[in-house]
């Protein structure tokens, strides 16, 4: 069995869907890299700590073949900052579209400001492909 050896947190709202509930392009290619080299987790007020609502709330604007993807990421739960369900003992990434303030600011206070990627589907609607070639890749 392959050793995952850092964790991905993700995003719905602005990185699985982009303007209006359009999914983001490449969610196919993007979902099958991460769910096969990383160990991924949700990071979004459409999970509290149980991954069926976010499926069930994904699956209307998802095919069902990537809605068979998406029930392999593991849920998380949180109360206020996203920050509070991230395991800070190991190397992860994050992408979300927006962080708050304290959110910025304990990822600084852990020396982690680097593990969070900004994703901006409007700026550029081809950055889920862009990030599994390139950032997300583990073979360069
Ligand atoms: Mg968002």
């Amino acid at each position: 069995m392959k050793v995952l050896l850092k964790n991905i947190y993700i995003d719905i709202d602005g990185v699985i869907l982009t303007r209006g509930g359009v999914p983001a392009q490449h969610l196919d290619k993007f979902l099958r890299y991460i769910l096969n080299n990383y160990c991924v987790f949700w990071l979004t007020s459409r999970c509290c700590g149980d991954s069926k609502y976010t499926v069930k709330y994904l699956s209307q604007f998802l095919l069902p073949e990537i809605v068979s993807l998406i029930e392999r990421i593991k849920p998380t739960s949180f109360q206020v900052d996203k920050t509070e369900a991230i395991d800070f003992s190991k190397r992860f990434f994050w992408l979300d579209d927006d962080l708050f303030a304290s959110e910025k600011n304990t990822l600084r206070e852990h020396s982690q400001f680097d593990s969070w990627i900004e994703v901006n589907l409007i700026k550029n609607p081809d950055q889920l492909r862009d990030l599994v070639n390139y950032k997300l890749n583990l073979y360069k």
